[in-house]
């Protein structure tokens, strides 16, 4: 793939280092298990398109079903607000949290959900971590904000309905997605916060138009991975008394009902106590009062409050949750 790359390349009469420059990108399409490579070429001030289309007889090992379904990421009683989102025409979705969050996996799931419904994708990525059949994926190397910008100016041009840009890392690339996303398409994007109201204090510190972005944003997930008990070794952890569990704000009630599990460490888990991993969420869906704290570009403790007021968990409260199920530990929620 890489030679094909580069002798595309050389058909245009640039180099393959090119692809690092902001007015040069290459695309590549997979349809019937076949990959196109597109090499496309962005002017600022007009745009032309000088496309060379070649088949790589390379095919991916990726299928649609290497995606997980939504509905298999734990999202519980935030899933139907987070399909519902997804099925509106326009606005947009960011997905958020830390390095390590499990961000691209909830990404990819919603591509494909969206792909279900016959939505029209174009993504620009960087890079592109799975490939889903049938959807237009165009992959950024090096890519600052003009380089995203010429990208989803371009994005904006062709017939689609839905844009997927990578992660939003500067003011240019925010205000190109709020652009999108008010002339009528779906646009779904990823910031690294730590929190979902955090998300939104970020957005508007960077100096996005807060009537933009009120306006524009449908919903925020931000997410964490926790590590999971091992099932084969897990068991009662008896250090974990009521008392300890109280501290953590379990009502007094519940408490007997309530035991913390640990993982004792086995063969299945090389002694580590641990069978993989649970993210856990928040999720805010934009309402009129989270509206209202945008357009008048409130400080993060504010927007926090409306956030927890209008029915947001936490991601400890998400974390104690799980807890309280035996999927995690104590010290995972600490
Ligand atoms: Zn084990």
């Amino acid at each position: 793939m890489v030679v094909l790359e580069a002798s595309l390349a050389t058909c245009v009469g640039r180099s393959i280092s090119v692809r690092h420059s902001p007015i040069s990108y290459l695309s590549r399409e997979i349809v019937n298990s076949r990959v196109w490579l597109f090499i496309k070429e962005i002017f600022m001030s007009k745009t032309e398109n000088k496309t060379l289309k070649s088949e790589s007889t390379e095919s991916t090992n990726e299928s649609p079903n290497s995606v997980k379904d939504l509905s298999e990421l734990g999202f519980d009683e935030n899933l139907d607000g987070i399909l519902k989102s997804l099925k509106e025409p326009s606005g947009l979705i960011l997905v958020t949290g830390l390095s390590g969050s499990g961000r691209t996996t909830t990404l990819y799931s919603m591509l494909q959900e969206l792909r279900n419904d016959s939505r029209k994708i174009f993504t620009i990525e960087e890079p592109i971590h799975k490939r889903i059949d049938g959807i237009n994926q165009t992959e950024l190397e090096g890519g600052d904000g003009l380089h995203y910008s010429a990208a989803i100016e371009n994005a904006l041009k062709q017939d689609t309905d839905v844009i997927f840009i990578g992660e939003i890392r500067n003011l240019e690339t925010a205000e190109m997605a709020i652009k999108a996303s008010l002339s009528g398409h779906l646009v779904i994007s990823s910031l690294q916060t730590k929190s979902a109201p955090d998300t939104i204090a970020r957005l508007l510190n960077m100096g996005v138009s807060e009537t933009n972005l009120s306006q524009a944003l449908t919903c925020v997930i931000n997410q964490k991975l926790l590590n999971r008990i091992c099932d084969r070794c897990r068991e009662v952890d008896k250090k974990v008394t009521p008392a300890h569990l109280a501290k953590f704000g379990f009502k007094k009630e519940h408490l007997k009902n309530i035991n913390a599990y640990i993982g004792e460490g086995c063969d299945a888990c090389d002694q580590t106590g641990v069978g993989g991993h649970i993210a856990i969420h928040e999720f805010i869906k934009i309402s009129e009062p989270m509206r209202n704290a945008i357009r008048n570009s409130w400080p993060l403790e504010d927007i926090n409050r409306v956030a927890v007021e209008n029915g947001m968990r936490t991601l400890r409260q998400s974390g104690l949750d799980r807890l309280a199920q035996g999927i995690v530990s104590i010290y995972e929620v600490l």
